[in-house]
């Protein structure tokens, strides 16, 4: 038996080869663990739990009979489905997560985040951030006719796919210093994130003692996803 960790599938109706391996995934590796961790971007945008996509229903039929089984599965929102609400839990079964979340693994204290509040060279992202997490943003975006959403989330995404082209990789990677401050703050282990797409396991120095960061990998060209078990966590890359 073994906790699965995954993130960072972007889930959308354009790409239905992901939604198959990870629905493939859910019905299989998701079946025999004793826990699933989704931690963000389980799919590419999200205006409000009353979008009818057809290709949503599927997933989340299917990872309600993960939760039926009696296997929990806790979500933690991504920069992409932070709009990802209750009725979208009710539905599914899954348990929404706050960002960080600390949890204990055999004996070893664990830190589960998203990864893109540790971003903070990316100045403009972080503001965009703060903006976008506030409630009061969320229910006026909410108000508005799930049509005029889905257009407003289409133009985001160009304007973040514009702005990120000229970027460079260290701004959009996680501060270093930040990773630091947060793995003190929780006394933690382990930091286990997502949101930069560039899977590897780090080694933290802190001084005093080591920390290990594992980042996961996207779904784009294939699966990836931690498992952990007694013996450890093993970061592994799943071929469709
Ligand atoms: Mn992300």
């Amino acid at each position: 038996m073994s906790t699965l960790f995954v993130s960072d599938l972007h889930l959308e109706a354009d790409r239905p080869d992901i939604g198959e391996q990870f629905v493939n995934f859910l019905k299989t590796d998701a079946m025999e663990a004793d826990d699933l961790y989704i931690l963000g971007d389980l799919f590419e945008a999200w205006v409000g739990d009353d979008d009818p996509n057809t290709h949503y229903s599927k997933i989340k039929r299917t990872l309600r009979k993960v939760v039926d089984k009696g296997i929990p599965v806790y979500f933690m929102h991504g920069n992409r489905d932070f709009m990802i609400g209750r009725h979208f839990a009710n539905e599914t079964g899954v348990e929404i997560l706050p960002d960080p979340y600390p949890i204990q693994m055999y004996g070893q204290k664990a830190l589960l985040s998203h990864g893109d509040a540790m971003c903070t060279d990316d100045v403009q992202y972080q503001r965009v951030r703060l903006m976008t997490r506030n409630p009061d943003w969320q229910a006026s975006m909410l108000a508005k006719p799930l049509k005029e959403r889905l257009l407003i989330a289409r133009e985001a995404r160009r304007q973040s796919m514009e702005q990120t082209i000229n970027m460079s990789l260290d701004i959009m990677d996680v501060n270093k210093d930040e990773v630091v401050r947060v793995i003190r703050e929780y006394g933690v282990d382990v930091l286990v994130h997502g949101h930069t797409h560039r899977p590897d396991v780090h080694t933290v120095d802190l001084g005093n003692r080591k920390a290990k960061r594992i980042v996961l990998g996207d779904w784009y060209t294939q699966g990836s996803v931690l498992r952990w078990d007694l013996r450890g966590p093993k970061l592994q890359e799943m071929p469709r």
